[in-house]
């Protein structure tokens, strides 16, 4: 048995951001990848369905100001390409990376032999420390799988678009595939089994994207619980509701399940939760001490940033150095416009006030054409701090990323309401929000 330092399964953004934080410190680190480094993220995740979305967005407005598109036949072959140059280079960036830092990459599937060790087809290696960061794939129950229909990691492998497709699951992969499609001119039923689409936001923040997308034509069904998938004579049949819904493509986007069934987590002695995922502290430490997690895997918000952030905590503690959890992650949906916020643990959220100001009140918007959205700030009362903010607007991911900071640190509607905001930017909706909180609307009303 070869004896290796510290031992990293997966080479997603977990895994390789891990092997990087433990080289700086030092460390000899070795990574196992069974597939593509980048993992879902950048494979068949974020970059991709961003790169799609991107041509998306141009496609509405070139349509918008008029312009004579080319054929549907010839955007989906630029929605493919941007898809592949943007994969390829940050493939090449990734392996740039680990390659300066001398992280031995092995690309064979791993699993644990004993608390201690792991065996691959080359052999077996025993470690000092190891992270999971397996990760997750789609979640399809038994009775709804279906050969002929896609799913979110699969969807920008059509060799050519349908021409009507039902999207399963009103999640954010749903809306921006449904987003993507509908512009690239598919016509788009999206279906979602709860009474809203996007089941982490409060209603009447999905209720508002839901408009938007209902705007751009995607029809949105709700309350639906889908039965039976089947594909027959060039059409997907969905059954669910007592109702059959028709199209001519089908695409699932129903959830997310762990990959630890090739691990043989119990020869570890690491324990996992009643859905699967495996159980950390807050330093990232499994029921194995020798042993940490990160990512997709110790379970959701399934988040590229938030497994950058467990990657780092899980290898600053393995090294002997602590960094701090803050448990509070942003997230996004890259429509048009996007939604944009904190996900803010439920029990800090209850009997708070709120206020809400519709974008349209900015002369940015007007000037953009781009009316669509709104803020709902949640605050103490009392004390004025912010506790949670739901933003539907252009640009929406940027903002709410740049003021993370401030918001984990303490925010407070005067922070907003007497900053000189550039002028004129979709920010400003931030600043009428707290203005119109403290009582002296600018513009809102
Ligand atoms: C369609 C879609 C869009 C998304 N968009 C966004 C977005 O815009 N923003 C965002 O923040 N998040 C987004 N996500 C989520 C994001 O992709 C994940 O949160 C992120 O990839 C998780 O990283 P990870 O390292 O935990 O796991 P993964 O990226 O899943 O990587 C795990 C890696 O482990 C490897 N592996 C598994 N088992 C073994 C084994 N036994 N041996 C060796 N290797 C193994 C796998 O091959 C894989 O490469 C999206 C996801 C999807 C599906």
């Amino acid at each position: 048995m070869k004896n290796l330092d510290f031992v990293i399964i997966g080479g997603g953004p977990a895994g390789y951001t891990a092997a990087v934080r433990a080289a700086q410190q030092g460390r000899s680190v070795t990574l196992f990848e069974k597939a593509d480094l980048g993992g879902v993220c950048l494979n068949r995740g974020c970059i991709p369905t961003k790169a799609a979305v991107e041509v998306a967005r141009v496609v509405r407005e070139s349509l918008h100001a008029g312009a004579v598109l080319p054929q549907q036949k010839d955007l989906w072959n630029t929605v493919k390409k941007r898809v592949r140059d943007a994969v390829e280079t940050d493939l090449k960036g990734i392996e740039r990376l680990l390659k300066n830092y001398e992280v031995e990459i092995r690309r064979e599937k791993v699993q644990f032999v004993n608390e201690k060790a792991v065996g691959a087809p080359s052999g077996e290696y025993s470690f000092q420390h190891c992270l999971i960061a397996t990760g997750t794939s789609p979640w399809t129950p038994e009775k709804i799988h279906s050969e002929e229909a896609w799913t979110e990691e699969t969807w920008l492998q059509m060799e050519s678009l349908p021409e009507s497709c039902i999207v399963i699951g009103g999640g954010v992969a749903g809306c921006e595939i449904a987003f993507v499609l509908q512009a690239l001119g598919v016509q788009v039923t999206l279906v979602e089994m709860a009474p809203q689409i996007l089941p982490f936001v409060p209603a009447d923040i999905a209720g508002t994207l839901e408009r938007e997308l209902k705007k751009q034509k995607v029809r949105v069904i709700k309350n639906f619980r889908v039965e039976r998938v089947e594909g027959k004579n060039g059409e997907m049949h969905i059954s669910g509701s007592g109702e059959t819904l028709t199209a001519k493509g089908a695409i699932l986007a129903l959830g997310r399940q762990p990959c630890t069934a090739e691990l043989n987590l119990e020869k570890a002695g690491v324990e996992t939760s009643e859905d699967g995922f495996i159980v950390i502290n807050s330093s990232m430490q499994t029921s194995n001490p020798h042993i940490y997690a990160a990512g997709d895997i110790t379970g959701p918000p399934f988040l590229a940033h938030r497994a950058y952030h467990q990657a780092i905590i899980a290898a600053e503690n393995a090294c002997g150095t602590a960094t701090t959890n803050t448990g509070i992650f942003p997230y996004a949906v890259f429509t048009e416009p996007e939604a944009a916020g904190f996900i803010t643990p439920e029990v800090q959220l209850s009997g708070l006030a709120n206020v809400k100001v519709p974008v349209r009140v900015l002369g940015r918007a007007h000037a953009s054409g781009k009316l669509g959205g709104e803020v709902k700030i949640l605050y103490e009362e009392t004390s004025h701090r912010i506790r949670g903010i739901y933003l539907i607007s252009h640009g929406a991911s940027e903002i709410i990323s740049a003021l993370y900071p401030a918001f984990v640190k303490g925010l407070f509607l005067e922070d907003l309401a007497y900053a000189p905001l550039s002028h004129p930017t979709f920010s400003e909706v931030l600043r009428e929000a707290a203005l119109k909180a403290l009582g002296v609307p600018h513009h809102a009303l």
